[in-house]
């Protein structure tokens, strides 16, 4: 049995305040609420962490992350934040690779791989992303590209090390734009990225592997791109700033 997630991936949105009382929201809804067996992720800003880490006790079903991290323990690295720094607050989570990541802060695979190996060496849970753009759509190039990430981001894992691994696949021109995959086209993806685990780890690591599906994602789409074979969850960006969508979503 795989484990299902819904994670919430706030973004650069929010301002203390604000986070506080959505998590508040969240946190009430899935304890008053049936929401199934699933693990509900909140990935926030570093400013609510530690914060919605507190909140999130009363409510074993939900769980913190953070956005990003920097692949460095401690030093003299201005403005950036370590792994060992957001477990501190409480979170168990980090979301690497975002597209939006790789796209505006230049991450490469080589800095993601790194990244990996310091979320995984204190202990959170990568939700490592992958994703064609439209172009790369297009052009019929996506499963080349999603491999290309895959190899040179977490391949270089140990089976052991990959087991705390989650992925999600966020097609880019599906974010933000209203514009969602196909339950069709998700399927495929994700049916793809699991024979690559297969080939490349073995069939057990690849059965057990969380394989979530991000890009305009809502409560009127879920339930179809959920029910597909090898979509295990979802990662949630605009619809998490809702918390009755958000919850609607895990339900
Ligand atoms: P979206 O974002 O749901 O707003 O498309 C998803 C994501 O970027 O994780």
């Amino acid at each position: 049995m795989r484990k299902k997630i819904v994670a919430g991936n706030w973004k650069m949105n929010l301002d203390y305040q604000q986070g506080i009382s959505l998590f508040s929201e969240i946190v009430n809804m899935a304890k008053d609420e049936v929401i199934g067996d699933q693990a509900v992720v909140v990935c926030s800003p570093f400013i609510h962490l530690h914060s919605i880490a507190q909140l999130a006790k009363g409510a074993p079903q939900v769980a913190v992350g953070a956005q990003n991290i920097y692949f460095e323990e401690a030093g003299a690295y201005t403005g950036e934040i370590s792994a060992l720094q957001v477990k501190s607050t409480g979170a168990g989570y980090v979301i690497l690779g975002h597209s939006e990541r790789r796209a505006y802060f230049h991450e490469d695979d080589y800095v993601l791989s790194k990244k990996a190996d310091a979320a995984l060496e204190h202990g959170l849970t990568p939700i490592f992303c992958v994703g064609e753009t439209k172009e790369e759509r297009e052009s019929n190039r996506y499963f080349e590209v999603i491999r290309t990430q895959l190899e040179k981001g977490v391949f270089h894992l140990s089976d052991n090390a990959f087991d705390n691994v989650v992925l999600a696949y966020e097609p880019v021109w599906a974010i933000g734009t209203g514009l969602t995959a196909s339950p069709e086209q998700a399927q495929e993806v994700h049916a793809f990225i699991r024979n690559e685990l297969a080939e490349h780890f073995n069939q057990e690591v690849a059965d057990r592997t969380t394989i979530l599906y991000g890009g305009s994602c809502n409560p009127k789409n879920a339930a179809e791109l959920f029910a597909q074979a090898d979509i295990d969850g979802g990662l949630i960006g605009g619809a998490s700033l809702k918390s009755r969508d958000f919850i609607e979503i895990v339900k």
